[in-house]
């Protein structure tokens, strides 16, 4: 049965997802949030609050029973960057694997490099690249910050210093966006490329 209520953990196959914003750097047009569903699977995932770490922490369940955890959901993880840290410190802490999908856009919003941050805590990110050129970044995500796209670019050349995996994904089927040329410059930053395929969630 669809849940109605805001849901703050979620379970997909081995791995619990951590729903900590609604809050995005980005408005992608093939986002599901801009799309008229706010449900992934039977999850309602939109949130009007930024949850505490306590919270979260309250929710985490027994780490031994989960492959990793996530920090996922529709929003950016990195906008709650305290919850972020303090949850994922915890997760460490009981002996659970951590990995945070991101937009890349963490660096340019707090100003900062994060990185040195997540390090202490993050196994491994995933990041959206999702084009190959500005001009496309802008169509299908519609960046809210100036600059985005040369931020994602830097945040995926910086991340393999600081974190053992980074998986940097873009999908096929979006209009214009040239797959190979993605995974060239993945590749080329010492990252691992994942291709998606569009319309397929989770
Ligand atoms: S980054 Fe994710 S949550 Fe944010 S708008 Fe894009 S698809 Fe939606």
């Amino acid at each position: 049965m669809p849940h109605t209520a805001a849901t703050l953990v979620y379970d997909i196959r081995n791995s619990r997802y951590l729903n900590i914003t609604g809050r995005c750097t980005l408005r992608c047009q093939f986002c599901p949030k801009h799309n008229g569903s706010k449900q992934v699977h039977q999850y309602q995932l939109d949130l009007k609050r930024q949850p505490s770490a306590s919270e979260v922490i309250a929710l985490l369940g027994d780490t031994a029973q989960f492959d990793e955890y996530v920090f996922c959901g529709y929003g950016e993880p990195t906008l709650n960057l305290a919850t972020l840290l303090c949850v994922a410190k915890e997760i460490k802490a009981r002996g659970g694997k951590v990995r945070v999908n991101t937009d890349g856009l963490g660096n340019l919003f707090h100003k900062r490099n994060i990185l040195p941050e997540l390090a202490h805590c993050v196994d491994s990110l995933s990041i959206s690249l999702n084009a190959d050129t500005a001009d496309n970044y802008q169509m299908h995500c519609r960046p809210k910050l100036t600059g985005s796209y040369a931020a994602v670019l830097e945040f995926i050349t910086l991340a393999p210093r600081y974190i053992a995996s980074v998986q940097v994904s873009a999908i096929n089927g979006l209009s214009g966006v040239n797959i190979d040329a993605c995974r060239q410059i993945v590749e080329s930053a010492g990252a691992t490329f994942k291709q998606r395929e569009l319309n397929i969630v989770g």
